[in-house]
């Protein structure tokens, strides 16, 4: 098998949260390949954990993957503050003699974005509305690595590793198969110390909200990075599940055009015409959202606008998420010209220390390195669907015996989608949008 089969086969899709099918974007021919290994969210420990104790088998598979896309450079992305690691890295890739280059940034907001990655260590713009390989590049997450060394050895992708933390009794970064559930996840890793609470998989930027309630139906997936556990009025809570009315009341009300969301907009800061202030002049007005709104097509999500820029609490990433929708259902697509990168830019870092300060999660930067936690559990739920792109076609049925690994999903190797595997061996009780597997031993099959 081909570098790029072992990848399809082991159903390797990209773990940094988008969840690209890792054989198709590798299906070219990059002059760069940049590893993005800054883990973008604050409070997350997932990939540093993950470094710390596989660098050696993700050098290994960065070098393999330069060799195989042919690219110029492979250049590994990190956080100053990650001096250890550093070490670790700069070590093994002068003992092996590879050709991997080390760049680290800042602790800043949002570092580890891939598009503000790119900029960083290149000084290269991806044109707005673009991709990487625009500027002749792939990037993939450092997790990722780990996967493709495994695909390599005929492994595939059936456990994540993730991080629990906030109001926890102890944060922890656990490794746990593909498709169990985020309370059973909170409950084997220790609890909360709350009796109510809410749910964030992700982080405390970019992550979606989940209830108590939903954390029993919502399962682990291969792009889950984190769970953060926050108490339910937190202020992050209040801010994020804001319904678009209220939003659109207090933007008629409050907004004050101050154009601090454009200011501090990465998007707009690296020449991308993204303007979020006049977007939220706009959707104080119109309640039709036609190509007026296109800008928003932009918007990356980093939530910089409204957790941080604005100074009334006014939420103009979630009308973007909204407007994205919007303009998708209605077929709106449309092309942006790039500007220069703005001048102010490099006089616009958020510091994570000050974010978290203002989010008020500040504490939880400093509960200290979170021990770990192999977790096992007796049923699965795994979708077809790992990712936004086509979901893997079922290939076993209702009564099926399945060892942790068999093949559940399949697909073409030219469709962009991931091939689906089972993450505990038991039998197949229910073949949906999701594969049911519960444990069984082999002897009683
Ligand atoms: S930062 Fe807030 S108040 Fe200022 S323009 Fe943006 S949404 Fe309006
Ligand atoms: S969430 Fe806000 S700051 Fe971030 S890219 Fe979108 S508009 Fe810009």
């Amino acid at each position: 098998m081909s570098f790029l089969e072992n990848i399809y086969l082991a159903g390797v899709i990209g773990e940094g949260g988008a969840g690209f099918p890792t054989h198709i974007k590798y299906a070219s021919s990059p002059k760069y390949l940049l590893i993005n290994g800054a883990e973008c969210e604050p409070l997350l420990y997932t990939d540093k954990f993950q470094m710390e104790n596989y660098y050696k088998e993700m050098l290994a598979a960065i070098q393999a993957a330069k060799i195989f896309l042919k690219a110029e450079r492979a250049v590994l992305a990190t956080k100053k503050r990650y001096e250890d690691l550093i070490g670790l890295f700069t070590q093994e890739i002068k003992d092996k003699n590879y050709d991997i280059e080390i760049f680290s940034m800042e602790n800043f907001y949002p570092a580890g974005d891939e598009q503000i990655t790119i900029y960083e260590a290149f000084q290269k713009a991806v044109p707005a509305g673009g991709i990487p390989l625009h500027v002749d590049i792939v990037v993939s997450n450092i997790a990722t690595m780990k996967s493709i060394y495994d695909a390599q050895n005929g492994i595939p992708v059936t456990d994540k590793y993730l991080t629990v933390t906030g109001e926890v009794k102890e944060p922890k970064v656990v490794k746990v198969p593909v498709g169990t559930p985020l309370s059973e996840v909170i409950e084997k890793a220790g609890g909360s110390t709350l009796d109510e609470y809410m749910i964030l998989t992700g982080g405390p930027m970019m992550g979606k909200f989940v209830t108590q309630e939903e954390a029993e139906d919502v399962v682990v997936r291969k792009t889950t990075g984190g769970i953060l556990i926050v108490p339910k009025h937190h202020a992050l809570v209040q801010r994020g599940t804001k319904s678009l009315t209220a939003i659109k009341n207090e933007t008629r009300a409050a907004c004050i055009q101050c154009s601090f969301c454009t200011q501090y907009c990465p998007r707009y800061l690296i020449g991308h015409p993204l303007h979020p202030h006049k977007i939220m002049r706009a959707f104080g007005i119109h309640d039709v959202y036609d190509e007026r709104f296109a800008e928003a097509l932009l918007c990356c999500e980093c939530g910089i606008c409204e957790l941080f820029a604005c100074p009334m609490n006014i939420s103009p990433r979630i009308v973007n998420v909204f407007l994205k929708q919007e303009l998708r259902k209605n077929g709106i697509r449309m092309s942006f010209e790039t500007g220069p990168v703005q001048p102010e830019r490099e006089n616009r870092y958020v510091p994570v220390d000050r974010l978290l300060s203002r989010l008020d999660i500040r504490k939880y930067y400093d509960l200290g390195k979170p021990s770990y936690l192999e977790i096992e559990t007796d049923q699965v739920r795994i979708p077809l669907g790992q990712y936004i792109g086509k979901p893997a076609v079922p290939c076993v049925k209702v009564g099926d015996f399945v060892e942790k690994g068999t093949l559940i999903g399949d697909l073409p190797m030219t469709d962009h989608g991931s091939r689906v595997h089972a993450s505990i061996s038991g039998r197949v009780t229910a073949v949906d949008d999701a594969v049911t597997i519960v444990r069984e031993r082999r002897e009683n099959a």
